[in-house]
């Protein structure tokens, strides 16, 4: 009997032999396709780190895949194929060597409904396979979804503690609390050293690639004199590794925390490998794990850190594809005014938001609460345009994939979801900020200072944002104590807070 012959399309963020394609694949019978596809790279003006990171670790599992005896059709990015589907059709070319193409689907909703054609356009059967290295199926999640009165992660993240068998002992969580967060959080106060990474050596494949980029996205951000990144699984091993061993045990403590002297803290800078397919999230969980079970790690760093992959990554994965397409269009606060010029150079004097735009600039990193807290809170207090923050979000990070950027961006930081994901505003004045973290020391403006030149900016636009939404605000349970506090407050004064706050937008190209 003849077997089938396929042809597997494997996408940039799909490389990893665990993808569902793969997982059943035979050199004898299947052909690899990659394509460094122009118009991929270019739809929004993605970190130069993100697109040398994805070519240079496709080009080495293309090259894996070599070593295995599959035959591989690779189209570089000089080749200047503009779209996958015309890779596509110029692999197949004019012989009919191949019954069907098979892929995985893609983390975007537009790509899979793309595909969804390619079928009549190719006129060869597409066979498109749900991505199982989440550990989360859409099926499993529309049944979560379909029984919730509102969608909060914490319910989410119990069942798939429970199903997984983490962190458990037997049916109870171990320690007997299903969440150490009150444990975590602590700011920074200079009082720790944040150990070096490692730092990977930039190899030939690496410098083609690095050199490549720059000069064909010469006009993106990123300063690839700076790349560090692993590129195959292998160093993605050993970065998870170290992290592991050396900065999971502080993990928890400083995951809220922003700090002057690092970029990173102890995060685990894992996002882009999980994304890429260069690490499995069940085997990074078990990892974490282990280093608790053996006395390594505390039990709230170790929960800290599972809860992030197995509640939150699965999570907002569900939610995309659970509201895709309606959630790309809402735009809960109306939100329309345009970013900042200085979102694209990080000239800004406001310190905490220079730090974090800059080192998500030059590396394509910042970590979460810089997202949120810094970033994503000056955009929802400002009434950015939620689709060119969404648009900024998914340009800057290496880690950035629609099904993920989007979720958290739109529902997270901007609350735009109609409270889909949180069930109050991540609003904050520069207090917060003043307490996580010691930006304010280097900054002009003062954190205790709400109006007048040296005023924070974020202290009246958190007011305006409340004052500016004080009906809908008050509707919920979760924030009646702030604006119950707002309305006390003497007439004159809010008007004067928020005077001043239009001012500072008035002023926002130059703060
Ligand atoms: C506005 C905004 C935009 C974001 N955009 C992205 C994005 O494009 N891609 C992305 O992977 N994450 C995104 N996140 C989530 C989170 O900030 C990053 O996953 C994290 O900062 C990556 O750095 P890390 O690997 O050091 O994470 P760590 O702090 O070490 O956390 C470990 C892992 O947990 C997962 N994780 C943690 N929080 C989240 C979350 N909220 N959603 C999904 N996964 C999570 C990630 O895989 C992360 O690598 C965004 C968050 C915000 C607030
Ligand atoms: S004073 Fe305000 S703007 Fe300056 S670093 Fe602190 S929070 Fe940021």
């Amino acid at each position: 009997m003849t077997k089938t012959k396929r042809l597997i399309l494997i996408l940039a963020d799909q490389l990893s032999w665990q993808q569902p394609v793969l997982l059943d694949s035979s050199p004898d019978t299947d052909t690899l396709v990659f394509a460094e596809v122009i118009e991929e790279a270019t739809y929004v003006r993605h970190n130069k780190h993100k697109i040398a990171f994805l070519l240079t670790s496709m080009r080495k599992f293309a090259a894996e895949a070599r070593n295995k005896g599959y035959p591989v059709r690779y189209f570089t990015i000089d080749k200047q194929v503009k779209t996958l589907l015309e890779a596509l059709q110029n692999t197949l070319g004019t012989q009919q060597i191949f019954d069907q193409i098979h892929v995985c689907e893609p983390g975007e909703y537009r790509l899979k409904h793309e595909i969804l054609t390619w079928s009549d356009r190719l006129s060869l059967p597409v066979v498109l396979h749900e991505d199982t290295r989440f550990l989360c199926s859409h099926a499993d999640f529309k049944t979560w979804a379909d029984g919730q009165k509102s969608f909060r992660m914490e319910y989410f993240y119990r069942g798939m503690r429970k199903r997984l068998n983490i962190l458990m002992d037997q049916d109870k969580p171990v320690g007997g609390q299903w969440n150490y967060d009150a444990d975590n959080r602590s700011g920074w106060r200079n009082k720790d050293t944040v150990p070096e990474r490692i730092k990977f050596v930039t190899d030939e494949i690496t410098q083609t690639v690095i050199d490549t980029v720059d000069a064909h996205f010469s006009d993106h951000p990123g300063d690839l004199s700076q790349f560090h990144y692993a590129t195959d699984a292998i160093e993605a091993r050993a970065h998870l590794e170290q992290f592991i061993r050396v900065f999971l045990p502080r993990f928890g403590q400083y995951q809220d925390a922003l700090a002057e002297e690092s970029t990173t803290l102890f995060h685990g800078l894992i996002g882009l490998y999980l994304n890429a397919g260069l690490l499995e999230p069940l085997e990074v969980c078990q990892h974490a794990e282990a280093a608790y079970r053996a006395g390594n790690v505390p039990l709230a760093a170790a929960e800290g850190f599972i809860r992030q992959i197995i509640g939150w990554r699965e999570y907002v994965r569900g939610i995309y594809w659970y509201h895709m397409p309606r959630y790309a269009t809402l735009n809960t606060w109306s939100a329309d005014t345009p970013i900042p010029t200085w979102f694209w150079t990080g000239k800004t004097q406001m310190r905490c938001l220079h730090k974090s735009i800059q080192q998500s600039l030059d590396t394509g990193y910042a970590h979460h609460i810089q997202r949120l807290m810094v970033i994503g809170n000056f955009s929802l207090l400002t009434g950015l345009s939620v689709s060119e923050v969404c648009d900024w979000y998914l340009a800057m990070y290496v880690d950035a994939y629609e099904w993920v950027e989007l979720p958290n961006t739109l529902g997270m930081a901007l609350n735009a979801d109609e409270g889909i994901m949180a069930s109050k505003p991540y609003a904050a004045s520069g207090k917060y900020i003043a307490k996580q973290g010691n930006h304010c020391q280097q900054c002009p403006y003062d954190p205790k200072l709400t109006t007048g030149p040296k005023a924070c900016p974020y202290n009246s636009l958190y007011w305006r944002f409340i004052d500016r939404h004080l009906e809908r605000l008050t509707k919920n349970p979760r924030m009646s104590l702030i604006t119950g506090q707002w309305r006390k407050r003497a007439e004159d004064e809010r008007d004067s807070i928020v005077r001043w706050a239009d001012q500072v937008l008035d002023r926002i190209e130059s703060l």
